[in-house]
């Protein structure tokens, strides 16, 4: 394309040339004859039509190169929009991608998963919040609550009616979970038939409310599981909170403190059924020893823990 606008101009530049000499040489002669003067004129008219042709040609090819120039800018932007579309699109299959690999694909509620990578960095948090001054520890706000929430006889429920209907009671039973719960929850699926709800900034009070909550909410739904089924089901609750007891001495990770509450469910399912069962802090032993192993009864005996139910009375706890 340069080289076709060089060529242009040279040819402009030429007929220029022309016409000034014509119109020179139509100066040049003083005793012209009439013959002379008419070819002169001829000679320059000539020139100056080729110069005009000329130019004209080259106007429009400029022209022509301006077209093209804002057709391919009109390209470029309309590429740059698709791309920008796609870009987007790939933004969004990623978020979703995301989402799927945090998220349980029956119940719609958070995996493990999910809970691994958002706990470590709150419980760094808080680590960080505890490890004080004991004066001052006492006053901390933030205590997380775990509680663990096994369905139980749930095989009985597979086997009288099916895989489906179980899954049925999976999804109905992780809605009321999810009804339990506050915004700022989370609500886990934690293994089959085994859910595990964190309530951030927690007191320690909360745990029996919500185990109350949840083991009376179960225990009055009906679970519609088609259009001539209708079941009950009823749970057993195990909690514990983090930190474990008032003034830490060695913080437990996210595995001891659901452990704790494993504990807690498995004597709360031996007890019965239908029953939470609660770890809490003995108050008159402030702090959890390096030594001491993760053991709930032998941490109960030392006076470490204590365990509340809603059994009537902690007597009737089958340890
Ligand atoms: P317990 O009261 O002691 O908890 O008894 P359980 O029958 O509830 O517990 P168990 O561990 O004996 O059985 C759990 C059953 O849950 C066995 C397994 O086949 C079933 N299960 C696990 N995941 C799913 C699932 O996604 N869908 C269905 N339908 N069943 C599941
Ligand atoms: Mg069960
Ligand atoms: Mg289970």
């Amino acid at each position: 394309m340069k080289d076709a606008a060089n060529e242009n101009l040279k040819r402009v530049y030429r007929a220029e040339l022309a016409t000034e000499q014509a119109a020179k040489a139509l100066e040049a002669k003083e005793d012209r004859s009439f013959e002379e003067v008419r070819d002169g004129y001829s000679s320059l008219l000539k020139a100056y039509s080729k110069l005009l042709r000329e130019t004209m040609i080259m106007t429009r090819l400029s022209d022509r190169s301006q077209h093209k120039l804002i057709k391919l800018q009109e390209e470029l932007r309309h590429q740059n929009e698709v791309i920008k579309a796609k870009e987007g699109k790939l933004l969004e299959l990623n978020r979703q991608l995301m989402e799927a690999s945090v998220t349980d694909s029956l119940t719609g509620l958070k995996n493990r998963r999910f809970l691994t990578s958002f706990l470590t960095s709150e419980l760094e948090r808080l680590k960080r919040l505890y490890d004080r001054p004991y004066e001052k520890k006492d006053r901390v706000e933030g205590t997380l609550l775990f509680v663990l929430v096994d369905i139980d006889h749930f095989k009985r429920i597979n086997d009288a009616y099916g895989h489906p209907a179980g899954d049925e009671v999976l999804r109905q039973f992780a809605d009321i979970i999810e009804a339990c719960c506050r915004t700022s929850d989370f609500a886990v699926r934690w293994g089959g038939e085994e859910f595990l709800l964190v309530c951030r900034d927690s007191h320690r009070g909360l745990g029996r409310l919500m185990a109350e909550r949840l083991r009376e909410n179960v225990l009055n739904h009906v679970f519609k599981l088609n259009d001539h089924l209708e079941i009950h089901c009823t749970c057993s609750i195990g909690f514990s909170y983090f930190p474990v007891t008032y003034r830490e001495n060695r913080f437990l990770g996210l595995e001891e403190v659901v452990n704790l509450a494993d504990q807690a469910l498995y004597v709360a399912k031996k007890s019965g059924r239908n029953a939470w069962v609660g770890v809490i802090p003995n108050p008159s032993y402030a702090a959890l020893g390096d030594e001491v192993p993760l053991e709930l009864e032998m941490l109960r005996q030392l006076g470490y823990l204590d365990l509340i139910t809603s059994l009537e009375s902690p007597a009737q706890l089958v340890l």
